[in-house]
This record gives C-alpha cells, structure tokens and sequence, in this order.
C-alpha cells in the first residue's frame, strides 16, 4: 500500500473499489487506525472501498490477535463511543540497541513507542560482540520482566556501515572483531523476534520521524548529524531515510578534507575530516598536551565547565564539519540541520561552528529558510531510532498479515 493510495484514499475518492492494485488487508486497516485516519469500520469502508463483511472479518482477526481492541471492550474504561477500533500498543513490546565504541544502551519500548525500562553499560573501547552481546542479552532480559508482553522485534544500531540482510557490520575498520559478524544469534535467548540493524547515525535520523520531522509542521527533508566520538550523518529526504545503494550514504567522518592532509584516521587511510574533527581525534589532542581526559565526554564536560581550550575545540570542530554539511544543504536543500551526539550537547558553541562555515559556503538560496535544531531526544536518540525501525517494520502491512496467517 503506497502512500500515494492512501493519501488518495484519504481525501476521499468516493467509490474506489479497489485499494491499490490488491484489496486492502487487515495489515492495510490496522495501519489506518494506528495513524488516526479511521476510527471506525464505517472509516475503513469509506477508505478502502471494502464490503462490510470484509471489514467485519479482518477487524475480528485484528481483534483476535490482540492488535485492536474494540469500543464495546473500552466502554468500561471510558471515554470512546461504542463504535471505536483503538489500536492496542500494549500487545508487543520491541527491543533497542544502541551500540556505541565505549558504552552501549539498551531499552524496551511498547509499539506506540513509548519507552518502558532503559540501562547502559559501559565496555572496554575495541571490545568485540563476544564481550558486548551477551552483557546486552543480559540486560534486556533483566529489563522484560515475567510479565511482558511479546517481544516483536529487536532494532540494533552500530557506528559505521551496517548490511541489513545479514544483520553484521561491514566494512567498518573502526569496529575491528563485528565486521560478518551476524548478531542475531546473541540475542536468541532473549527473544524469538525478528532482528533489524541500523547505522547510528541513521537511527538518530530515524528517531526524527517522532521528533522534528512529526512536530515542526512535518519536516520532510533533515540532515541529522551525530557529533561524538565519530562523525556522521543521517539523511531524511522526502521523509525517507537514505542509505545510499550499499548502506554508506552519510559516511562524512571520512571525507578528505584540507586542513587534514597527512593525519592519520582510525579507519587506517589519512586526510579524514574525522582527524580534526571527531571526538577521538580532539580528545588526542587533549591527551598529548597533558590534560586528563579519556573520552569526548569529558571533553564535553570540560567545554560546559567554561573550559576556553575545549570550548575552541569543539566550536572548530563544527567548523570543520560545517564546511562539508554546506556541501550536503547545496545538494539536498533541508528544512533543517539537526545536531545529536555528545559534543552538539554544548549546543551553542557547536551550532556556531557550523553555522560559521554553512552560511559561509552554502548558497544563499539553501540557508535562507534553513534552521539549526538539537536533536529531540538527545542522548536517547539511538534508542527512539531503534524502536521506531522495529516498530516500523513489526507493524507494516506485510508483516502483520504474515503474523495473522502465521
Ligand atoms: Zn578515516
């Protein structure tokens, strides 16, 4: 079901028998009342042009599964007329993990993606999946309880270029011993749902979709980057996430840049904007003068102290990853740049480094009606990511027909 359909569906084309080339499914009915377009079967008949036995019988198997809950069963708590279909998002739970280079967070959401129970753990950086994983495995166990309901699906997001279909990292030297490495099975204990892998910077993107892409008055076009230890972008264009043909798109840490020429990178090659820009990097270069701090977030602590040496780290580090953003804003004109990670925590310092290099570089045309916005969920936004992939997918048509089948 394309949303084309359903927008057309949406204004009304009186009479439309037919819902896309196929009859709409139960799959197709539930994603019209999880999104509020209908309320009622007499909303689903007028949407989908579906007889009223149809409706009958594929609301009653929705019902069934426990994905929809009916008015006459809301009555008593009130508040819906009789005539109500409510989607349930008490009937699953979904799983998120957000896999970072020295600290990894976990948390169980319910499916309208509310956040239910969170940790984190800290691991040694350069730790591989065998350390990792089971830490995580015992986590959300810890975290689901005896009574949850069933876990649908898990979302996984790493730093660096993800393959989908086999769940494993690839090609990501900065993530030495997860590269083919399938993470599926670690989790099988916790869980027997399907398992969706992200890039991070991706997720923070994805977490949007809930963020400003759904308040804001619907942005659909934001470059989200994700300033921490690495660098990287997420591209929501048209309300889609791009990936790019090899899921590499937005991979800017790695970008040779000028001010870079001879620096070697952590991904093994030299020249990266991630040299003189990436947390690593600035942290290094704290570490060479002396200064105690082992990782960006000191850095970053140090900068909201009133630091002036990390405050100029961090406002030169926008800088320079504002000078390729102006690249990014020429090509794919955004509603807006939105800064996540740990070192857009001090916002103002690092919104004014790449605001310095934006304006300065992009067309006039490009930031005229550009805006600068932190990330909606801060630290948490790997997390909403997560689940919102997993939802996503747990709830599409496609899968909610094969769950009813099944
Ligand atoms: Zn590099």
């Amino acid at each position: 079901m394309s949303e084309a359909v359903l927008a057309g569906a949406r204004e009304g084309r009186d009479g439309a028998r037919e819902f896309g080339r196929e009859l709409a499914s139960a799959g197709d009915l539930l994603q019209l009342l999880r999104t509020g377009r209908a309320t009622t079967r007499s909303d689903l008949r007028r949407l989908t042009g579906l007889s009223r036995t149809a409706i009958v019988n594929r609301v009653s198997a929705l019902s069934d599964a426990g994905l929809v809950l009916l008015g006459a069963e809301l009555a008593s708590t009130g508040g819906r007329p009789p005539g109500s279909l409510v989607f349930n998002h008490t009937a699953g739970v979904v799983l998120a993990v957000a896999i970072g280079r020295s600290r990894s967070q976990v948390a169980v959401f319910d499916l309208a993606g509310t956040e239910l129970a969170a940790s984190a753990v800290d691991q040694e950086i350069g730790a591989g999946p065998d350390e990792v994983m089971p830490v995580v495995a015992e986590q959300l166990a810890g975290l689901l309880g005896p009574d949850s309901p069933p876990v649908l699906g898990i979302a996984v997001s790493l730093p660096g270029v993800v393959d989908p279909e086999r769940g494993a990292s690839v090609d990501t030297p900065v993530l030495p011993g997860w590269n083919d490495v399938p993470l599926a099975p670690y989790l099988t204990e916790v869980a027997d749902a399907p398992l969706f892998l992200a890039n991070d910077a991706d997720a923070m993107a994805r977490s949007e979709y809930l963020g400003h892409a759904q308040a804001d008055g619907g942005m659909r076009n934001l470059l989200v980057l994700k300033a921490s230890t690495g660098i990287g972008l997420g591209v929501l264009a048209d309300r889609a996430i791009v990936a790019g043909s090899r899921g590499g798109a937005g991979d800017l840490g790695h970008t040779k840049v000028p001010d870079a020429v001879g620096r070697p990178c952590r991904c093994g090659d030299t020249g990266c904007l991630e040299t003189v820009a990436a947390g690593w990097a600035l942290v290094a270069r704290l570490q060479a003068e002396g200064r105690a701090v082992s990782h960006v977030r000191d850095l970053v602590a140090h900068a909201r102290g009133g630091d002036a040496e990390a405050k100029q780290l961090l406002r030169e580090s926008g800088r320079q990853v504002g000078e390729l953003l102006a690249v990014a804003i020429n090509l794919l004109n955004p509603q807006a740049v939105v800064l996540g990670g740990d070192m857009s925590e001090v916002y103002d310092v690092y919104a004014a480094g790449i605001r310095e290099s934006v304006y300065a570089r992009s067309s006039a045309f490009a930031t005229r009606e550009l805006q600068f916005l932190p990330a909606t969920y801060g630290d948490r936004a790997g997390l909403v990511g997560c689940a919102a992939l997993a939802i996503k997918r747990v709830l599409s048509p496609a899968a909610v027909d094969a769950r009813l089948v099944g």
